[in-house]
């Protein structure tokens, strides 16, 4: 391919831009619900129905215990990646009273959690498990499935002796600031009345399930369960599949985003009967997983991982591609405008667009290369651009759709499964019966803040942080919020938009906490706050500044709805970009490195 001329033109590119602009446009309207966030059911540990998705854990014996009543230095809430990560960093600077508190029986967060089969890790492992060279540690494969991760949390925290202090199947119930004595209270569903110094909020982005609230949900008699709550005594098999189990049962699974496309094809092939309720089509882009080499395993030298992340965050975000990720389906779109940057002369105005267009195209391509009947083939394609949704990548998923025993509903013109009965779904005016059904309908990711964290939070003045944040997300560096002295938001929705790659963002935040909080020690500061100025400065200078790079995440002006916009809301999208640091995690790091290597905590009022 090649030109002169500053607009490519359709023939020299194989697709029509302003028509496929036109498609997206209409694909988009006719997915836009004014119900928006509000067509979710909020899970509650007070309601019967919904708690059995939130609180129940398949994956334990129930623990029970007296209530704790004690002090520490730190409390870390969530045992996952932010949590661990943080309090391991807590620990390399010397601060060794850290308690994690923890939901499930055991470290992991969401890899605790998430164990229906086929799960696995979506950015390469390599760059994704935390503190591989901290733990000794190199992943079996390129990408990692669930439980090798889980069993890495595990290592984490032997290795850092985070077990000793953690509490695990509790469930933190409020926040509260005590002025008098400088402390936080923890209070938990167990009674517990912790204190601590120095509260890390660690509860990740995806830590609450959801439902689609579709009129009659709680109707159904058969068997129910989020894909976050795998129900392997009803299924059979485990994470590997063989879901023997279901060979004498007809199965729904409700959702196709980046969990519905790992586990429908172990589905498919254990249930007698799968339907898929698709509302929007994934990009299912490949997968391309491999065994990890070991000579190349053997030669690693130290700061490999670092540098590694820091490869794998540029290569995604339009810089340099490292030959490491030339066929990571992650830099698919940076290959494109380096290509087609390539073929022209001086500066093709949308060449992003034009190249994502041009990704998409390849996406799509993919599904008539391997679905057989090209009127479900069509019904695969996903029409907006890459990442107005999580892009997902998997060698299994699209070739399901040729097994007989395996139909895809499509329920895209009336926004969504109709209603739900006793005996299973209603779409498109029929009913499926079905035995079982599983919600594979994700997370209160970008919800608003409190339903997110889902804790109340009192600080200085009895204030709630969700009165504070009212207008949106008020935070200095995405971090420390002003009125809640010694807090600290440990990844959240603002890390998940640093890049793709969110161990990586979360661990620059915990080294930047673990040095925060051990310099206030050092210093003998018992209480640290935000200033307002600091807190203003940081919203007005950093973020509502436009940024480089890619930014993850669609505008609900021209993407079709999801999570990524709030469903849509264009209000709730624009608070909740304050969340968001557009400049990528390597502007991050260097901009917290210069505010450490200035030494002067500047923005804190210490106390
Ligand atoms: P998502 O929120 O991405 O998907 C929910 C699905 O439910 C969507 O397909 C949605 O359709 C559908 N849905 C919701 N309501 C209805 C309804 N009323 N009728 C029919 N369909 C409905 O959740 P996931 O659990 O798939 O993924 C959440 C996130 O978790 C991912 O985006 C990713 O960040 C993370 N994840 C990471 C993985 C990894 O790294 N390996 C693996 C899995 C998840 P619609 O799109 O139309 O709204």
């Amino acid at each position: 391919m090649a030109t002169n001329d500053r607009v490519i033109s359709p023939e020299v590119l194989g697709f029509d831009p302003d028509a496929l602009a036109q498609r997206y446009a209409a694909e988009r309207d006719k997915r836009i619900r004014a119900d928006a966030e509000a067509q979710f059911v909020q899970l509650s540990h007070d309601s019967p129905f919904t708690n059995k998705y939130l609180e129940e854990d398949p994956y334990c014996k129930p623990l029970d215990r007296a209530p704790l009543k004690d002090q520490r230095e730190v409390i870390v809430i969530g045992g996952g990646w932010v949590g661990m990560l943080t309090a391991a960093r807590l620990v390399e600077a010397g601060i060794a009273d850290v308690r994690i508190v923890e939901s499930g029986g055991d470290f992991g967060g969401t890899w605790y959690w998430n164990r229906y089969p086929g799960a696995q890790c979506d950015i390469e492992s390599y760059s994704y498990l935390p503190l591989l060279e901290e733990t000794g540690y190199v992943p079996k494969l390129r990408f990692s499935y669930a439980s090798e991760i889980y069993e890495h949390a595990q290592r984490i925290g032997r290795h850092f002796d985070l077990y000793k202090d953690a509490v695990f199947q509790t469930w933190v119930t409020e926040l509260r600031w005590l002025e008098d004595e400088s402390m936080w209270l923890v209070a938990t569903n167990r009674g517990d009345e912790m204190r601590a110094r120095h509260v890390c909020l660690g509860t990740g982005p995806a830590n609450r399930p959801r439902l689609p609230g579709i009129p009659g949900v709680e109707k159904f008699k058969g068997h129910s369960f989020h894909t976050c709550r795998w129900d392997y005594d009803y299924t059979g098999g485990g994470p590997d599949g063989g879901l023997t189990g279901l060979a004498d049962k007809t199965v729904a699974i409700i959702g196709t985003g980046a969990t519905a496309v790992q586990c429908v094809p172990a589905l498919g092939e254990g249930a007698k009967q799968l339907y898929v309720f698709q509302r929007t089509p994934s990009s299912v882009d490949v997968r391309n997983n491999a065994e990890t080499d070991p000579e190349w395993a053997k030669n690693l030298k130290p700061g490999w991982q670092k540098e590694r992340q820091k490869k794998f965050g540029e290569a995604f975000l339009g810089g340099p591609i490292d030959p490491a990720f030339a066929d990571d389906g992650w830099t698919r779109l940076t290959r494109n405008v380096t290509e087609l940057a390539s073929h022209t002369e001086g500066k093709v105005p949308g060449l992003v667009q034009i190249a994502d267009f041009k990704t998409m195209e390849e996406i799509r391509g993919l599904v008539d290369d391997t679905v057989q009947d090209p009127e479900i083939a069509e019904k695969l394609k996903a029409y907006y651009n890459q990442f107005c949704k999580r892009p997902t990548f998997n060698d299994f998923y699209l070739d399901t759709f040729n097994r007989p025993n395996v139909e895809l509903v499509d329920v895209s013109a009336t926004q969504g499964v109709e209603a739900i009965t006793e005996n299973g779904i209603i779409a498109n005016g029929k009913e499926y019966a079905v035995d079982c059904i599983v919600y594979a309908s994700g997370f209160e990711i970008t919800s608003s803040y409190e339903r997110r964290l889902g804790i109340p939070i009192f600080g200085a003045g009895g204030k709630s942080i969700y009165e504070h944040w009212q207008e949106g997300m008020r935070t200095m560096h995405g971090l420390m919020v002003s009125g809640f002295p010694n807090l600290f938001l440990c990844g959240g929705g603002f890390v998940f938009q640093l890049g793709a790659n969110y161990a990586h963002g979360i661990d620059v935040q915990a080294g930047h906490v673990a040095y925060t909080i051990s310099e206030l020690g050092k210093r003998g500061v018992k209480a640290a706050n935000v200033s307002v100025t600091a807190e203003e400065h940081w919203i007005a200078d950093q973020l509502e500044t436009k940024g480089g790079g890619f930014v993850l995440g669609g505008s609900p002006d021209t993407c079709t709805p999801g999570y990524y916009n709030q469903e849509g809301t264009t209000q709730r999208y624009r608070n909740v970009r304050r969340e968001t640091y557009s400049k990528g995690v390597g502007a991050y790091m260097k901009l917290l490195r210069q505010w450490r290597d200035d030494g002067e905590l500047e923005g804190l009022e210490l106390n």
